[in-house]
């Protein structure tokens, strides 16, 4: 089967699902200063709901990696540390001491209590992750991570953004270092096809790689697909829509269709002679789909200089 045709996600892509859980554990609950029904108020603004459903498919052989707990537990989409992340200086670094209206969430922790969360559900979840993306990139040369969102029609309060402002159907976030021109692209286009509205990094930007891939390993590509939660979801209770499930195959329709995108680095440069004449040769491999060039080169560009 070509890749123009395949019908499920390729082995080296990983879906990174970080917000899809409404489980809060009893050990934990007692930690929340908000009673049941402010808290499952809270739960039901804050959680990307059923993302997994959105975006797996459950016969492909992608990887997906999803955080066991709520956001509200321990959000795994931040950096562990606070002085690196940007929304801990708003009381929402790994661990909330905040709502979604910027009221007080948590009473205070704990250095061990913190720990303690972390231990239990930050560092697992992200070695996961990064056993997921190591084995895509040993078995097949390369790695994309989706990392799988949804957002609320109307920003909430902690996002500091305008809530009077219309917010896209689909936002794809990019990386500088971890995301291609062609790649972004590729995505913006096959959720445009689908007639949806697409903003690039706005309201948010970024996509979550590995640590130790950061910045590091251009094997690994990765982009953010965030969709506007009035696509599929009753947002007062958290109820699928009747359309949730022609939604979800347009969704995964375009994250097929992107990922094929991704360039393999598979290739290779050759010097050589044929009939008498030096040849250099380039070959490179994307997806299923070898492309091979030869140019004749002369000697005195070599001797040059
Ligand atoms: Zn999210």
């Amino acid at each position: 089967m070509s890749p123009h045709q395949a019908e499920h996600y390729p082995p080296w892509l990983v879906l990174h699902v970080p917000h899809d859980s409404i489980d809060v554990p009893p050990a934990v609950r007692g930690q929340f200063l908000l009673n049941d029904s402010d808290l499952l108020a809270e739960l039901t603004r804050m959680t990307d709901h059923h993302t997994l459903a959105l975006f797996a498919q459950p016969d492909s052989p992608a990887a997906v990696v999803r955080a066991p707990v709520s956001r509200l537990v321990v959000d795994v989409e931040r950096f562990q540390d606070d002085a690196q992340e940007p929304m801990a200086a708003r009381g929402m670094g790994a661990v909330y001491t905040v709502t979604s209206h910027l009221k007080p969430l948590r009473r205070p922790l704990s250095t061990g209590e913190h720990e303690a969360l972390m231990q239990a559900y930050y560092h697992p979840h992200h070695a996961r992750l990064e056993a997921a993306v190591s084995d895509a990139v040993e078995r097949h040369g390369r790695c994309l991570v989706i990392d799988c969102h949804s957002f609320p029609a109307t920003a909430l309060p902690y996002e500091l953004a305008d809530p009077a402002v219309d917010r896209p159907d689909i936002c794809i976030g990019t990386d500088a270092f971890h995301t291609s021109p062609e790649l972004a692209s590729a995505f913006v286009t096959a959720f445009q096809r689908e007639g949806w509205s697409v903003s690039l990094n706005k309201p948010f930007a970024g996509a979550l790689v590995p640590i130790s891939r950061y910045q590091r390993d251009s094997r690994v590509s990765a982009v953010m697909v965030e969709v506007n939660r009035r696509l599929y979801l009753r947002e007062s209770d958290g109820e699928r829509m009747p359309e949730f499930d022609d939604v979800a195959s347009r969704i995964r329709r375009c994250c097929l269709a992107a990922s094929a995108a991704v360039c393999s680095l598979r290739g290779f440069l050759l010097f050589g002679q044929q009939d008498g004449r030096n040849i250099l040769t380039l070959s490179k491999q994307s997806n299923d789909i070898q492309v091979t060039g030869s140019i004749e080169i002369q000697p005195c560009q070599w001797e040059s200089g």
